[in-house]
């Protein structure tokens, strides 16, 4: 089983090279802000208590975020292993992922980050906003995303480096470069 976090701040290129990794190694793709979004859009009542949260920039409370992630999880079958998208965010995240993972015999293979400068991550989720038109896309709503990020995500780095599996990809630049970087990282685990 090959489980794969994918790690990094608002606009960091998680989702888009989430497909590369998909692909490459036929992995389940769990990505909790599609989730959420599929959640809005169908109005549910989840859906209407993360677009409040969402659209102002502030995180899912983590008890909620952790029973969707499980439940999602648990319908995967067949699986060759999971690429974690926008989970874990917080410490508490982190340590349940690891908990849920140990408790089938597996664990995490790599956590990947993909550092990108701030000035980066605004001007692509600017752009990102009028094309796809997604609310939390603006500038207000993006500084509180990565004010959020700072404080609650960053520290995972120092958590995973403590667990032996962060694995450090310069994310600005070529997306062939990045993809490249990315895949030289996991099979040097497994
Ligand atoms: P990227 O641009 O790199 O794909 P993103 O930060 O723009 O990432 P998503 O991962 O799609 O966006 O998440 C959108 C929003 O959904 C977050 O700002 C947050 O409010 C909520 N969310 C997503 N995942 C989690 C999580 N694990 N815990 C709490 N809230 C979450
Ligand atoms: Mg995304």
């Amino acid at each position: 089983m090959l489980n794969i976090v994918i790690f990094g701040a608002p606009g960091s290129g998680k989702g888009t090279q989430s497909e590369r990794i998909v692909e490459k190694y036929g992995l389940d793709h769990i990505s909790t802000g599609d989730v959420l979004r599929s959640e809005i859009a169908a109005g549910s009542e989840l859906g209407m208590v993360a677009k409040g949260l969402i659209d102002n920039g502030q995180l899912i409370p983590d008890e909620l975020m952790i029973e969707i992630l499980a439940a999602k999880l648990d319908k995967l079958v067949d699986s060759k292993g999971v690429i974690f998208d926008g989970f874990p965010r917080t410490i508490a995240q982190a340590e349940a992922l690891k908990a849920l993972l140990n408790s089938r015999g597996q664990d995490v293979t790599a956590m990947i980050e993909l550092d990108v400068p701030e000035d980066e991550l605004m001007d692509r989720l600017l752009k990102r906003g009028q094309l796809s038109g997604r609310a939390d896309d603006n500038e207000e709503t993006i500084k509180k995303r990565l004010v959020v990020y700072n404080e609650q995500t960053s520290p995972l780095k120092e958590w995973y480096k403590n667990d032996g599996k962060h694995c450090y990809i310069n994310g600005s630049g070529e997306l062939d470069r990045i993809f490249a970087d990315i895949v030289a990282a996991i099979d040097s685990r497994i």
